[in-house]
């Protein structure tokens, strides 16, 4: 229960298209309840522009808003790190190390390590098109086992014990903890150092003693992780880029 909740914005049932550098661009419009002008923002997963409109506001309001702000549109998606799929050759963190993805042939099995490599490999078996589905598969079930390794030892000392652990691909938080004691994160925590998923975990088995961020509630972060500053900030800097791996949730 930290970093940013989205809202769900209505669509507003129009796209604008526009061309830059000879490309087609779709922004997206979203009306939302709460927003008091029109703004433009790229998603960091990767996905299309978003024009965020008031309710009352009209598409061609948002059209001519659009036009306005083409220029800075263009710099923000020329400088932006494209979507990464999980296919070969793709550099991909994992455990917070660059990996280069290698796909092994129709054989059966699934993913293997080559630590030894530079940069280090991971090598996924099987059908080509099948490499992404089988890959972030693997993902969630390391993410999976490092989470319940880090949950259990943080759980251990603070003598708590979480419901249930779940691991999803949630865009909007990194872990939660409802009011029944079940535990979830998202599986894209185990590309990112090791010490940045150790942080998620003991935030929310925290929440199993203190449902709230009060200064008890920190405080007990800060007893069983000496990260929680630093990995904090990481999570505020490059978290978002970890949207960009795998399967898009774009859309
Ligand atoms: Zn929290």
């Amino acid at each position: 229960m930290f970093s940013f909740r989205r809202t769900a914005p209505r669509p507003a049932g129009e796209d604008v298209f526009l061309t830059i550098d000879g490309a087609q661009v779709r922004i997206r419009l979203r009306r939302d309840r709460r927003a008091r002008r029109l703004t433009l923002r790229l998603p960091a997963d990767g996905g299309d522009p978003v024009v965020t409109m008031p309710v009352g506001e009209s598409v061609a309001a948002a059209r001519r808003f659009v036009s306005r702000e083409q220029a800075w549109l263009a710099a923000r998606l020329k400088g932006r790190p494209g979507v990464v799929p999980f296919t070969d050759g793709a550099i991909v963190p994992f455990r917070g190390v660059d990996h280069e993805l290698v796909h092994r042939g129709r054989a059966r099995g699934t993913v293997s390590i080559e630590a030894d490599a530079f940069p280090p490999r991971l090598c996924v078996v099987g059908a080509p098109e099948h490499m992404a589905r089988r890959l972030t598969d693997w993902m969630k079930r390391q993410a999976k086992a490092d989470l319940l390794a880090a949950v259990e030892r943080h759980a251990g000392r603070l003598g708590v014990a979480p419901a249930a652990i779940h691991v999803r691909d949630t865009t909007s938080r990194w872990g939660s903890c409802s009011s029944s004691g079940t535990l979830s994160f998202s599986w894209r925590l185990v590309l990112a150092p090791p010490d940045i998923l150790d942080y998620v975990a003991a935030h929310e088995v925290a929440h199993l003693r203190e449902m709230n961020h009060s200064p008890r509630f920190w405080a007990l972060v800060h007893e069983l992780t000496p990260n929680a500053d630093p990995a904090r900030l990481w999570l505020r800097r490059h978290g978002p880029s970890l949207h960009a791996y795998g399967q898009s949730q774009a859309g």
